[in-house]
Order: C-alpha cells, then structure tokens, then sequence
C-alpha cells in the first residue's frame, strides 16, 4: 500500500514567525506558525535552521514552551552564533525551517500521577515551563515543585506568570535561588530545603547548562532518589 506523503517529524519545515514577546532583556519568546503542527509532548524539542545566502548552515536545538501551539524561548549568548539572530534580528513574518517535535523520554505526560520535582538552571526552565502549562491546560493537580536557579531576578524568565501561577495554585510551588545575589550555585541545601524528598518518588526533571545539570542530578541521587527516575536535558 502506498504511503501517505505526511511530513514526518524529522522533515525539515517551513515556520513562521507570528509574534514575538521580550521575556527579560536577553531573553524572547518566539511563536510560530508551523503548517500541520502535529502537537507535542511537554519536554519535547524543535530543531532550528538557518541557510545564509552562501549556502552555509546552522542548526540549533530550542525546547517547546507552550503546552499548545508552538512557541519556543531564546536566551541571547553575545558570542553565539545563532541565538543572536533569533533574539534580535528574526523578525514577524520570516520564515525560517524548522524539524520536530523531538524527543520521547524527558517529557511529562499528564496521566503520571506521581509528584513531579522540575529543577530548571536558566533558560533550562523552558521544557519545564511547558509541564507547568500542560498541568494547568489538563486540569490535574499532580503537586508540582519548581526549583529555578538564575543568577538575578531580571533574569527570571516567565517571571510573572510563574509568580500567578504559584499564588492562584496551591499545588505549584515555585522558588527561586539567585545565584549571583548570594554568590554561590545551587548546594544541598536548597535542595533539602525546596524539593520533594525522596520517599516521595517524584518524577524529577533537571534542564539547564551542562554544569547545572550533573550537579544537581547527583544532589538529587546522593539524597536517595532513584537514579531512573532523575530525566535531565542539557543545554550545553
Ligand atoms: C535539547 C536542547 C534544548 C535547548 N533548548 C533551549 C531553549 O529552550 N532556549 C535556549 O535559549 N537555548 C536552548 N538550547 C541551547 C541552544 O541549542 C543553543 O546552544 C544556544 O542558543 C546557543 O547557540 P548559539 O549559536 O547562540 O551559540 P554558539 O555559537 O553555539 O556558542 C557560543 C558560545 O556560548 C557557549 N554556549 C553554547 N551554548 C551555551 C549555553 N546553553 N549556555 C552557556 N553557554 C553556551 C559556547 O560554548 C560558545 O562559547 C537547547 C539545547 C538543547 C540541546
């Protein structure tokens, strides 16, 4: 039986840039319009590509915001070579390609009824961002802990949807550790201190630079969560 030419998830397509929101000065999210957007998962990703005339390529990974639609976070690095552009120059009603949704193991699904831990260092909170989104749009009150370590309070993105959240919802909590206000990363303590402990066998998340991300996933095991349960993404 022939196959229907449905364009799968790997193919490259074409997205455009609908709107765009600064989230903190460094930081702006990015909507778009994807022709037949299959949906996607809270965790997933979107790969990025940008042709330049003489035909040289790059290509970035972004994780998914939103719970629906497609809108995406970028957090400006001065010397980067692409998220410049997306943050400064893209602008509303360029095209740009774009493959996905991607990935299947660091993603929530809001039948899991187990209590989740997110631990986000940066723009690492954006995937967990989407779980907080998709727990809200689905209704369940699966108790949800955010740890959320950035190095000033200018750089909170979602700052003030994550502040609504928190107070309207008593089973979302939220707490921010700023890094560069007290001069020192994300330790034991505050881990002891905000998330879920161990017996309860959460569904922990960790996203956020690679550093980040080994730190506090072996925080996380050395206080007895299972090691399986600890899904992290690194944003290099
Ligand atoms: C699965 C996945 C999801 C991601 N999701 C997001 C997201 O939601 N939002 C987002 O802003 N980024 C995200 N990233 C990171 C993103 O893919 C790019 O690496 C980032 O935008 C930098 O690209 P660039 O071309 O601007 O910088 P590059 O030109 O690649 O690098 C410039 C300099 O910055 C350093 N660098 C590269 N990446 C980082 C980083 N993340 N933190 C600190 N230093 C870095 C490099 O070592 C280099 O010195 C994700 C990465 C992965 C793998």
């Amino acid at each position: 039986m022939a196959r229907a030419a449905v364009p799968g998830r790997l193919t490259w397509r074409k997205a455009v840039l609908r709107e765009a929101r600064q989230e903190t000065p460094t930081a702006r999210t990015l909507v778009l319009d994807v022709e037949d957007w299959p949906g996607h998962l809270p965790g997933q990703h979107v790969d990025l590509r940008l042709t330049a005339e003489d035909g040289y390529t790059a290509q970035r990974s972004y994780s998914i915001a939103s719970a629906t639609g497609l809108e995406i976070t970028v957090q400006r690095l001065d010397d980067g070579e692409v998220s410049p552009y997306l943050t400064d120059v893209w602008e509303v009603g360029q095209p740009i390609e774009l493959r996905g949704p991607i990935g299947g193991w660091f993603v929530w699904r809001p039948t899991d009824p187990a209590p989740v831990q997110l631990m986000a260092g940066g723009s690492g909170v954006v995937p967990l961002m989407a779980m907080i989104r998709s727990r809200a749009e689905h209704g369940v009150k699966t108790p949800f802990r955010l740890l959320y370590s950035v190095r000033t309070p200018q750089d909170v993105i979602y700052a003030d949807e994550l502040r609504r959240r928190a107070r309207d919802d008593r089973g979302l909590d939220v707490q921010f550790v700023y890094t560069r206000v007290r001069g020192s990363r994300v330790g034991v303590a505050d881990v002891n201190t905000h998330a879920w402990p161990a017996d309860f066998q959460p569904n922990v998340f960790v996203c956020g630079p690679t550093g980040f991300v080994e730190t506090v996933a072996d925080i996380m095991v050395a206080l007895g969560h299972d090691a399986r349960g600890v899904k992290t993404e690194r944003y290099g």
